[in-house]
């Protein structure tokens, strides 16, 4: 089969290799379509991964072709999801519930061939089915729609709050949208890329802006969120909560990134500041969301290259144009 390979850090081509085959309780998943993200460019730079050459490819859905001896819940021809991150039950995170945090912290297309191919072998508990309406080729969306609920999760949020996400991209835009149904008042996002913001107005959100000394609210926002990683936008979103606000940490910052805090202000005003990293319990809410229409596919895809244009992707995506940029097989 055609597969993206990475086969040492920098370097990803697409290439022929063996088929997979599934293990007593995996199945093997005729991909629709695999999306890209910022972990896929941390594989790529060699930061995550430490077991090279790899299929990259976390957020991935498509229809089940082979199954393992033992797997009762799946037939062929489901439609399924993969909720790609690895659980071992056996390490101290996980039996504190926190799997997210999980020390052996793998998954599929980061630890293990992912989705980025025309077929992915992957334990049956992994898989998500679909409903039928939902269309395998959109339904890579709900995996990072998994990351937002997360992201949503572990802020203290009430109705009627001020809302200021940094980054428009496929994730603040969910963030984003998350932020409406959850009632929020207002939704504000910062961006350098005009086109992004314009994704956003098309979306509804109230305020769309480079530089959040645009707008005006003079107490802050109730919740922060930085879906950039960008350090500047860190900090400039660390000085613009509220009191009793909440800063969400949910963009992936690289290793080295540092931003600086003001110890007495978040003592004085009760500002929390909160990280959020990857699912925890929330595949299954972002399936139903997902095929609730939380999500317009069309606005949130906004490239499908074929599988053979992996390289291609991957530039396009780190040149910061569009949105969830898809591969498909
Ligand atoms: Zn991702
Ligand atoms: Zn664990």
């Amino acid at each position: 089969m055609k597969a993206a390979v990475i086969t040492r850090p920098g370097l990803v081509e697409v290439q022929n290799i063996p088929d997979p085959t599934p293990g007593p309780h995996e199945v093997v998943i005729a991909v629709a379509s695999c999306g890209l993200c910022g972990t896929d460019l941390h594989i790529l730079e060699g930061e995550f991964a430490d077991t090279f050459p790899i299929v990259p490819g976390h957020e991935f859905a498509g229809e089940v072709v082979a199954l393992g001896s033992d797997v009762r819940d799946l037939k062929l021809g489901d439609q399924v999801a993969v909720n790609p991150s690895f659980i071992c039950y056996e390490c101290r995170y996980c039996r504190k519930g926190l799997t997210n945090l999980c020390e052996i912290a793998g998954g599929y297309g980061t630890s293990l061939n992912g989705g980025a191919a025309e077929f992915a072998v992957v334990g049956s508990k992994y898989c998500i089915k679909l409903p039928e309406h939902v269309r395998a080729i959109d339904a890579s969306l709900i995996e990072p729609l998994s990351c937002a609920i997360r992201g949503y999760d572990v802020i203290r949020r009430q109705m009627g709050s001020h809302v200021l996400i940094y980054g428009a991209g496929t994730m603040g835009l969910m963030m984003m949208e998350l932020a409406k149904r959850a009632g929020a008042a207002t939704v504000s996002m910062v961006d350098l890329n005009e086109d992004k913001l314009a994704a956003a107005n098309t979306l509804g959100c109230d305020a769309t802006v480079t530089s959040a000394n645009e707008l005006d609210y003079p107490y802050g926002w109730e919740l922060v969120v930085d879906a950039t990683g960008n350090q500047h936008a860190i900090q400039d979103g660390l000085g613009r909560v509220d009191r009793g606000g909440t800063f969400l940490q949910f963009g992936v910052a690289s290793y080295a990134t540092r931003a600086t805090i003001e110890p007495y202000k978040i003592f004085r005003n009760e500002i929390t500041i909160q990280g959020s990293m990857a699912t925890l319990n929330s595949f299954e809410r972002a399936a139903d969301l997902f095929a609730a229409g939380v999500l317009d596919p069309e606005v949130f895809i906004s490239d499908r290259l074929p599988l053979d244009q992996y390289p291609e992707a991957i530039k396009l995506f780190q040149a910061g144009k569009g949105r969830k940029i898809q591969v498909v097989p």
